[in-house]
């Protein structure tokens, strides 16, 4: 019999009947304090099997993001699709495609920059983001900032331009325009996924970039 039937049993034997169990913990461990991590590599560490906020129950895996740990540019995504959650990176179906010929037009490759998203877990069906998920999860995009102190940041969409610059503007009058955010200059532009939809906008994008391109060659 293991302890607690045993204790039980004792319990029921010299004849208490009830019994009050201390409710367990509700609440989710505690977040990353800003400027505690020494490196990404301990911060994904820390998110291992997060479960901080609901999509940590339908999630296949974290994506926490990847590329360049120094990386003077930084590209974020608003949270993981299918192929993302599936391969446990981001930016890997068909806007990653997409975004990785954005990267290599820029006379980079992947491998030079960071691509993470906001959420680092995948919401079901790709709905939109929900302000708890966006809570819990922005300290750990605030942490990759710090650690990788990019020169610029792209932000890839609505949502994540919105998310990072911390305003309801929408993405027709942020893109295209620098910011001053997170320690840093940010650039909104469109979403990969919604060029796929309208490719006609990708000049929109291209104009964008090369203004960050001519930015980090001190142009
Ligand atoms: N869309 C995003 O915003 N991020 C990804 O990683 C993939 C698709």
């Amino acid at each position: 019999m293991d302890d607690s039937r045993s204790q039980l049993q004792f319990f029921r034997d010299i004849g208490v009947t009830d019994v009050f169990l201390e409710r367990p913990a509700t609440s989710a461990p505690a977040s990353v304090s800003p400027g505690s991590m020494p490196d990404l590599a301990s911060l994904s560490q820390f998110l291992e099997g997060c479960p901080r906020c609901k999509l940590s129950k339908t999630r296949t895996n974290l994506v926490f993001g990847q590329g360049n740990p120094k990386a003077d540019l930084m590209f974020v995504g608003e949270a993981p699709g299918r192929d993302e959650d599936e391969q446990g990176l981001a930016f890997v179906g068909r806007a990653g495609q997409l975004l990785t010929k954005i990267i290599e037009a820029m006379g980079k490759k992947r491998e030079d920059v960071w691509i993470c998203n906001v959420l680092k877990c995948r919401p079901p069906n790709n709905r939109n983001p929900e302000p708890d998920e966006v809570a819990s999860c922005m300290p750990f995009l605030e942490e990759q900032i710090r650690l990788i102190a990019p020169k610029a940041i792209v932000t890839l969409g609505t949502f994540a331009a919105q998310a990072v610059l911390d305003t309801d503007e929408p993405i027709g009058r942020l893109r295209g325009r620098w910011r001053a955010a997170r320690g840093t200059r940010v650039m909104p532009t469109f979403h990969p996924a919604f060029l796929l939809r309208s490719p006609e906008r990708k000049k929109d994008v291209w104009e964008d970039m090369k203004l960050v391109r001519d930015f980090l060659a001190g142009r």
